[in-house]
Order: structure tokens, then sequence, then C-alpha cells
């Protein structure tokens, strides 16, 4: 089963307490970023452009487990870099699910079967591993051949010790719909657990800007991927059948950033796990200050192909919430994956793109050289 039905029953029950406290905004999946050093250098990734001294900061345990805290998702997305070169990673882990949250713990593979020793198997654990497809597609999307053996070697040694193991897999213009199903086909029969699937967001920093799909390309894409497996049924997807059937065009969202929030060494990131166009300092803030009307496909031109589970997702489960049946209906039959697509959102009113990193980065390495202990100066003898 993709989803755990014990995660199913508590973050239903969690959505529909947040309803009936008329809550209009919550958020379903802290995104946590520890760190954003990477052991890969992968040629689409946006996330770990940044100098050293910055490469080098690691979260606290303590502002880590504050996010969870402050934030109170049920859902805990640990990504990066790369999570698992956080040496206090473990306790994190172990303090979050002490907390009663699921976790998902986003790696490359690089170091996990090194590191299984220092987790337990849990329903509310589950190994995330980065894979973009079968070892052709995965080794050039990563951009180091021999990186696809061992995450499968890992996924193996991971299932072997009783663990939940996802597949997380970013697709970009290049996929292929026979290649990418064959793939699926492959990883269900490695015994994962489940699959999340996401067209790959232009990130304007990712060195390889050639090769993100957009819109249009995606909907056609996934229309082609899940025609070869039963409408989707085939594969164990974690994520709602109404997502999978916005990302094949039969349904149309806007953005929902406040679901997935996100929170790095910079802060509460705004507006978005995608876009860092600004930082709050506590999530009450984020939640409160950011004017969210100016973000999302239709109002801001960053945002105009972006189809990523982090921004729809919680769109597709508030979707569900008011139609369970029609859910539960695309669910049984499957994605549709001929006929007309709904209308897209309309581009003509976005506002142009603002470029903001630079100021991000100089502001927080002049934080870290703040607070560096000063060298005294060496006096001569
Ligand atoms: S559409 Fe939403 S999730 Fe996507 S980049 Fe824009 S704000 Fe972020």
């Amino acid at each position: 089963m993709g989803i755990p039905l014990i995660q199913k029953l508590l973050v239903g029950s969690y959505v529909v307490r947040q309803r009936l406290a008329g809550r209009k905004r919550y958020p379903l999946v802290l995104m946590l970023e520890p760190l954003f050093r990477c052991n890969l250098a992968c040629a689409g990734c946006g996330k770990i452009d940044y100098p050293d001294p910055i490469l080098h900061q690691n979260m606290a345990v303590a502002d880590a487990l504050g996010a969870v805290d402050e934030c109170g998702a049920p859902v805990v997305s640990i990504a990066g870099g790369e999570p698992l070169l956080h040496k206090n990673l473990p306790e994190i882990v172990e303090g979050i699910i002490a907390r009663g949250k699921f976790v998902y713990l986003c790696t490359n593979a690089l170091l996990m079967e090194k590191k299984l020793h220092q987790y337990k198997p849990s329903s509310y654990f589950t190994w995330s591993v980065h894979l973009d497809g079968d070892k052709e597609m995965h080794d050039h999307s990563v951009c180091q051949p021999g990186t696809y053996d061992r995450a499968v070697s890992a996924i193996a040694a991971a299932k072997k010790r009783g663990f939940r193991v996802n597949i997380n897999c970013t697709l970009f213009n290049t996929a292929q719909a026979d290649q990418v199903a064959a793939f699926f086909d492959t990883a269900m029969a490695m015994g994962i657990d489940g699959i999340t699937v996401s067209p790959g967001y232009a990130y304007e920093r990712a060195p390889d800007q050639q090769h993100f799909l957009n819109r249009d390309r995606t909907k056609n894409l996934f229309r082609d991927i899940f025609r070869r497996g039963q409408g989707g049924k085939k594969w164990a997807f974690s994520q709602s059948s109404l997502f999978l059937d916005f990302l094949a065009g039969n349904q149309s969202y806007h953005c929902t950033p406040w679901g997935n929030p996100t929170r790095t060494i910079f802060g509460w990131q705004r507006p978005c796990y995608l876009l860092g166009e600004g930082y709050a300092k506590t999530f009450k803030e984020l939640m409160e200050e950011t004017d969210w009307d100016s973000y999302g496909t239709g109002n801001y031109e960053k945002c105009a192909d972006c189809m990523v589970h982090s921004g729809y997702e919680a769109s597709a489960v508030e979707h569900t919430m008011q139609n369970p049946l029609k859910a539960l209906g695309v669910a049984l039959r499957g994605v549709r994956t001929d006929g007309e697509m709904v209308p897209d959102l309309s581009l003509e009113g976005q506002r142009p793109a603002d470029y903001v990193f630079s100021q991000h980065v100089a502001e927080k390495l002049e934080e870290i050289r703040q607070s560096s202990p000063r060298r005294e100066p060496v006096a001569a003898k």
C-alpha cells in the first residue's frame, strides 16, 4: 500500500479537525531541510548552489524539533541537501516519531546501507529513495554512474531489515513513457511500498535549464505513462488519486504552498519548497504575513509551469475532502488517459519574476560571520 492505513486515518482525522475549526490554511507536510550539503551534484537540482560557509551549516536538533512543534503538520519530509550527511539525523528522526508524526527521509541512498542500523523500522518511518528512472535515466539525471546500483542495493538491504521504502522519482522532458512505465514495474518488483512521482521544477539556479517539462508536456507524458499501467492502478503511488488526475490534465488546481511549509537553515521559506523568495522567523509569521495571492500558477512567472506535489498535493487533498466519491472513483477506475483535458489557468495576469537569491545568501553569510567566534591575533613572542 502506497500510504500506510494508520497514516491515512491519522492524517484524515487531522484534516477533518482543521476544517471543523474553520482554518482556511493549514499545513499537511512539513518539508524540513536540516542542511544544504550534498554528496551528489545533479544537473536539475536548485538546492545546493551555495557558498561553502552556508553548505557547512547543520540545523541544530532543537531547531529541527522546534520547527516540527511550531508547524504541527502530521507528516514531516526530511530533505536537503543529503540528510544522511547530518550527524544528528537519527536523533531528529527519533524526536519526530516520538511526537506521533510520520517521517519520510529523502535520500540519494549513497550512505543509506552504511547508516541503516541507526534507524528502526516503523509504520511511522519511510525511506524515500531518490530514483529518477532505470539505470540509464537515473545515472544520467544525477550525473554519476553507479548511483542507481547503489540505491537498488540499499533498497534491498532496507527491505530485508523490515523498513518501509518508497522511491521518489522526478521526471524531465527526456522521459519516455515506455521506459518510465517499465521502470515503475521494476521498482514494484523490488518490493518497494510506494512511488512518489513529480515533474521537475525549473529551478532558476539549476545547472541544466534545458530539460524541464512545461505543463502541456507534463500532462501528456503522465497520460502516456498511466495508460501503460491501467490508469496508474498498476503501481502503488503514495499520492492522492486526484493529484495523479491533476498531473494527467483532468483537474485544474490553484497551488496550495502553505500545505507543505518549508523550514531550512535560513528560517521558514516563502512561499514554498521550490522558491526561496524570503524567510520568516516563525511559522506563525510565515502563515500570517506571506502574501500568498502573489504566488501560484497564473499569479507569478516562476510558477507558470509548476505542477509539483509540494504545491498541488494539498490542493488535491482539499478537493478530496470536498468530493470523496470523485476521488474514490478515480482510485477505483484509474486516471482517465484520453478525451479533453480541463482548461488550464490563464497566465495573462502573472507578475514578472523577482530575482532575490543573492540577497538572502549575502544576509546569511553576514549572520554566519557575526556569530563565528572571533580569532584574536596571536601576540608575537
Ligand atoms: S506554483 Fe506554488 S508550489 Fe509551485 S513554485 Fe509557485 S508557489 Fe511554489
